[in-house]
């Protein structure tokens, strides 16, 4: 993943990325009058460090109207010509993104209060002024921009992955059926977004509850016949503080979930093969 991070204190350098040339060159004629008809209205809200909550504030921007045109190609237009709609100059907004083909999840943030992708969020699809703000259950590094890190170290807590021996070759792996496919492929649709996480009442920016996504990343690998080696490991995990118990089921992450992932099905699914976990272990001490 490669961030495009918008540096405050940069200027406006060249930021031609796969979303400009997808929707043409962004106007370089400042922003247009805020109501006109042809005119995008971007609130923005804004704070200039984790460590600087003094400097929360929201900013107004109006975005020449294009067809077509995505949240993400009216940050780049903002970045490029940071003025706000009462004409004082200020620094470039800085947000995250990699992809730009909700692929990466990297570009998450609060569209209109609800947790999305700014790159799949098409501009002509959203009420106006369009409201961008950072997803609070992760640390604020700056702006839009948020430090994910915690899912990325959730997944290794419950060992999301499939155990290999070595970087030769293996051979070919074991036959999976139909039936086992079609129920493992929608789980490996995950982007790691977090949006899931970020709309669920359980899951807060100080407990260790691991979320719908990590478990669900568990019962991806628990359910492999390679990646079944370490299912004991993953279920003693998930049992921990923060693990599959704390679900409250509130159903919010499906709701939100970009790539319609079964969540409450996996969290349901993970709990049985605790509890049959927990058996094997009491009869097998
Ligand atoms: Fe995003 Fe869905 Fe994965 Fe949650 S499960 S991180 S909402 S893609």
């Amino acid at each position: 993943m490669n961030p495009t991070v918008t540096d405050a204190t940069a200027g406006a350098p060249d930021r031609t990325t796969a979303a400009d040339r997808a929707t043409g060159p962004a106007s370089t004629n400042g922003p247009a009058a805020a109501g006109s008809g042809t005119t995008v209205i971007v609130r923005i809200r804004r704070q200039d460090g984790p460590d600087k909550p003094d400097s929360a504030r929201w900013e107004e921007f109006a975005v020449p109207h294009r067809p077509n045109m995505n949240v993400i190609s009216c940050l780049q237009y903002i970045a490029a010509n940071p003025v706000t709609t009462d004409g004082r100059r200020t620094s470039t907004p800085v947000w995250d993104s990699g992809c730009l083909e909700e692929v990466c999840g990297a570009c998450t943030m609060l569209i209109n209060g609800k947790t999305r992708q700014s790159c799949s969020a098409l501009v002509d699809k959203l009420e106006q002024p369009i409201t961008l703000e950072p997803m609070t259950k992760y640390p604020l590094i700056r702006d839009l921009f948020v430090d994910r890190s915690r899912i990325f170290n959730d997944l290794k807590r419950v060992k999301a992955w499939v155990p290999i021996d070595g970087t030769y070759d293996l051979g070919a792996g074991p036959p999976i059926t139909q039936e086992l496919q079609e129920e493992r492929y929608p789980l490996s649709r995950c982007i790691t977004c977090g949006c899931c996480m970020e709309a669920c009442p359980q899951y807060t920016p100080t407990n260790e509850f691991v979320g719908a996504a990590v478990i669900s990343q568990a019962r991806l690998f628990n359910d492999h016949p390679i990646g079944k080696a370490l299912k004991p490991a993953r279920l003693e995990a998930l049992m921990e503080s923060g693990g599959v118990a704390d679900c409250g089921k509130a159903g919010n992450c499906v709701e939100v979930c970009p790539k319609d992932i079964p969540l409450l099905e996996s969290i349901a699914a993970v709990q049985r093969q605790a509890t049959v976990h927990v058996v094997k272990r009491f009869f097998t001490k």
